[in-house]
């Protein structure tokens, strides 16, 4: 079967990458529909050598799409999915306005394909810096039962969109002019030679809504009610590919040997780890790859069956576009479209 395919967000960081994945990786698809605001409506935007025009997104765009996946904003998603869903169009979704709602499935498909079998419709994609996080810990999950972990996050600006990567750009074009009184926009601080350890919105407990997802996602994903996760989330003058500083503790003994064994077996990671020839993990390498990067891996000292392990992936893919085309390239494989109403 050959699908319509509609994309929200066609214009967006992520959608431009959704667009050229759905294309490399052959997704079968006999139309592709692009919608943005109305503020790049009337756009052109090429699709494997053919000029398509953007439209305005609005409910009744989706009447005769198979499939939507969307990457505007959770207001957007929580707007216009349960109108593409009421005409029969399945939404697979980037933002977080559905991740956590009970019938919708939370899928990365290397980690719990068999749970987008039912789904209401509406199936979510996600939080990227979580993505790159269980990309590496899944696997070290299954072999030795994960308890609890910490993690430090490094998060590449392009995780805030075009907006993200166009501040860095023109703040480190300024600072090459000898200009240092920089323009913020899409951050509270300057972001070009800096650290701001700040993605999200603060909570009471003093976490992020960022941080909170690291925690609530991963239980949701690995199956875990009572994970126990505690997180900061940092982001860093990096065009592209998050990395996340983990020291996860588990219910059996572990060894490094045997958990670079599990990591190599595990689809979509890729092991990077000879201290000896200084091979880890980076964002430069990581950019535009699909496998996620894991390294750094030894015994954590401070925890009891504690291992400590590095990962890096590109959050525009496997964090977003990458991992949506595979849960449509998973319905098509399956043929898990059917939903009720
Ligand atoms: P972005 O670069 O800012 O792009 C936003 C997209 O949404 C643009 O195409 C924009 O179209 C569109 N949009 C804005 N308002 C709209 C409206 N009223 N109706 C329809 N479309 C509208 O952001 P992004 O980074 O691609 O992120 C998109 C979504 O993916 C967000 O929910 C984000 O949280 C999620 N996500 C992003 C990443 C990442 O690494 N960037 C990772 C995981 C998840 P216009 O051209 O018309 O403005």
């Amino acid at each position: 079967m050959n699908y319509k395919v509609g994309i929200v967000g066609a214009t967006g960081a992520v959608g431009q990458e959704l667009i050229s994945l759905l294309v490399s990786r052959g997704f079968p698809f006999s139309e592709i529909r692009l919608f943005a605001s109305s503020r790049s409506a009337g756009k052109t935007v090429e699709v494997a050598g053919g000029s398509y025009v953007v439209e305005e997104a609005k409910p009744e765009v989706f009447e005769g799409l198979d499939v939507a996946i969307f990457s505007a904003s959770s207001s957007i998603s929580r707007e216009l999915g349960p109108e593409a869903a009421r005409r029969g169009c399945v939404v697979i979704d980037n933002s977080s306005a559905f991740r956590m709602d009970v019938d919708v499935p939370l899928i990365i498909p290397e980690i719990n394909p068999d749970a987008a079998a039912v789904h209401k419709g509406i199936i979510a994609n996600p939080n990227c810096t979580t993505a790159v996080a269980l990309m590496g810990l899944s696997p070290l999950h299954t072999e030795f039962g994960l308890k609890r972990f910490f993690a430090s996050t490094y998060q590449a600006v392009s995780g805030s969109g075009i907006s993200g990567i166009r501040e860095l750009q023109e703040q480190a074009e300024d600072y090459v002019a000898g200009k240092t009184d920089f323009k913020t926009e899409t951050y509270p601080h300057p972001i070009a030679f800096n650290l701001i350890p700040h993605a999200g919105v603060f909570l009471d407990s003093g976490y992020t809504t960022e941080e909170l997802k690291m925690q609530n996602e991963s239980r949701k994903i690995l199956g875990i009610p009572d994970l126990k996760v505690s997180c900061t989330c940092v982001r860093v003058p990096v065009f592209r590919a998050h990395s996340v500083s983990i020291q996860a503790e588990f219910e059996r003994p572990v060894s490094v040997e045997r958990a670079r064994e599990v990591v190599l077996a595990f689809p979509g990671a890729e092991l990077s780890d000879d201290p000896s020839s200084n091979k880890y993990p980076m964002p430069a390498d990581y950019s535009g790859k699909e496998a996620c990067g894991i390294g750094r891996l030894r015994i954590d000292t401070a925890l009891e069956n504690g291992l400590a392990l590095w990962t890096v992936g590109d959050q525009l893919w496997k964090g977003a576009a990458l991992n949506a085309v595979q849960i449509a390239e998973l319905l098509h494989e399956r043929n898990y479209w059917a939903f009720e109403r």
